[in-house]
């Protein structure tokens, strides 16, 4: 199982890619895995991880930047098959100060209402 190979024991988003924790799954593949988001902040939120454990976008380097390119390939296909066309957000939070909560990788999918900029 390639998915399972850099896995974090603590990590919550490591724990759902692998099911031990249910989630509402969007889409999955070899090499991530999209759930909805348990508060939505939208009417369309979901969320993209890699079933590989990343820490954030800081931790995005030559070892792992293909899987953050495919995650963008699955977010554009999604985003056609769900009809977001009016438009969408895609977020990633870094760290405490921005408001990463869950120490894993994932881009927030937002869409379905309007959006206002900067953002809080
Ligand atoms: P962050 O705050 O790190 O940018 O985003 C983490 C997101 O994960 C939040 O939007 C939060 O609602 C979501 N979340 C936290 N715990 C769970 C969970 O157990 N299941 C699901 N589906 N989403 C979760
Ligand atoms: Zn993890």
């Amino acid at each position: 199982m390639p998915e399972m190979t850099k896995r974090d024991p603590d990590c919550l988003f490591c724990k759902i890619v692998a099911g031990e924790i249910p989630s509402s799954k969007v889409y999955e593949d070899d090499v991530c895995y999209a759930f909805k988001d348990i508060d939505p902040q939208a009417p369309v939120h979901f969320l993209v991880v890699p079933k590989e454990h990343i820490k954030s976008c800081a931790a995005v380097d030559g070892s792992n930047s293909a899987v953050v390119g495919h995650i963008f390939e699955v977010i554009a296909k999604l985003s056609a098959e769900l009809g977001l066309g009016d438009g969408f957000r895609v977020v990633s939070n870094v760290g405490e100060q921005a408001g990463q909560s869950v120490p894993h990788l994932h881009f927030h999918v937002l869409s379905g209402r309007d959006m206002t900029w900067p953002p809080g």
